[in-house]
């Protein structure tokens, strides 16, 4: 099978159909049709086996991650995705790869109409870039760049579970049964919160989304608003799995310091909190819960029962 073979077999009728695909796989570059009166919102992100994926990860759950993690980004923005392109570099033409590979990809874009339009296919270390594409109403997109001083600090879903599943896959974190399954679970499959993060627009008054950590992305997010923010240990979500399997203080240092979750860290203005609640009380929302407020200043400061704690840096791959 030949480079032009695999991209027939495996990539040219990948996720979703779609009407504003005027041009998909197979010319030079794919054209694509933006509803008027919407901004295109793009995004890329790069898996490095060894570095972002263990070198034994199931070839359909490194599909699946990634989308995701695009995915997640269009989510923290607000957008509706819509397209992906996929650069790929293999050591070699494994088929079997391939196809687990190909599955995971599909299985999430099509979850989310998500049409692949086209890519790259070159040999080398195994290295998978995807751009994820979506849309939003123009001037609706949310940014990490808007939180004020007042407003309350939310994220969704329970972080700390997809690193503490990490932890168990690595042996780090020790633990069986249906704990250890629902925690590995999160660390394969993370499920990016793209119907939430549209429903964000309008309510947020900032977003972010959670790949190196909440301590350190809810830290990005303050930075580029030019505030601070206060976050209440005690408030911190915490899984019945991870509790379990962790315990009360390493389960509160996952939940601040771990990666991999792709929830969402977003604030709310006090005024826009009825809006909220009757969101986060709508059919499939996920849990939303909220964990301190921005202040003025600068950095993240959590406050645990008998003072600050540590807050944890997240994850910086140039950081000596
Ligand atoms: P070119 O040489 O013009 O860059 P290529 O030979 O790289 O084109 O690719 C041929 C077609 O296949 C293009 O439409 C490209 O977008 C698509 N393609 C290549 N690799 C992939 C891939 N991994 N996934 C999806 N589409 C791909
Ligand atoms: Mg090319």
């Amino acid at each position: 099978m030949g480079e032009f073979e695999l991209i027939d077999r495996y990539f040219a009728q990948l996720g979703a159909r779609r009407g504003d695909v005027a041009l998909g796989v197979g010319d030079d570059a794919a054209l694509l049709t933006v509803p008027p009166g919407h901004e295109l919102v793009s995004c890329v992100d790069t898996l490095v086996a060894g570095h972002h994926f263990p070198l034994d990860q199931h070839p359909d759950d490194i599909g699946w991650r990634s989308l995701a993690v695009n995915l997640s980004d269009l989510a923290a923005m607000g957008a509706q995705p819509a397209w992906a392109t996929l650069a790929l570099t293999l050591p070699e033409l494994d088929e079997e790869w391939l196809e687990g590979f190909a599955a995971g990809f599909a299985a999430l874009a099509n979850q989310h109409q998500v049409a692949l339009v086209g890519g790259d296919t070159t040999r080398g270390p195994l290295t998978i870039s995807v751009q994820a594409m979506g849309t939003v109403p123009a001037g609706t997109a949310l940014r990490r760049s808007t939180a004020r001083p007042g407003d309350l600090v939310y994220v969704t879903g329970w972080p700390g579970d997809a690193a503490a599943g990490l932890a168990l896959l690595q042996g780090r974190l020790q633990g069986q049964g249906a704990n250890r399954g629902a925690l590995e679970l999160k660390f394969r499959r993370p499920e990016p919160r793209v119907v939430f993060g549209t429903r964000l627009r309008g309510i947020a008054s900032s977003c972010i989304d959670v790949s190196d950590g909440l301590a350190a992305d809810l830290g990005r997010l303050v930075a580029a608003s030019g505030v601070g923010a206060v976050i209440r240990a005690a408030e911190l979500p915490l899984s019945r799995a991870l509790y379990a399997l962790a315990g009360e203080s390493r389960a509160r240092e996952f939940a601040l310091g771990g990666g991999d979750d792709y929830e969402l860290v977003y604030t709310v203005a006090p005024s826009a909190r009825s809006a909220l609640f009757a969101l986060a009380a709508s059919a499939g929302a996920p849990a939303c819960h909220c964990i301190g407020e921005i202040v003025a200043g600068r950095g993240v400061r959590v406050l645990g029962e008998r003072g600050e704690l540590p807050v944890p840096p997240g994850w910086d791959h140039f950081r000596v």
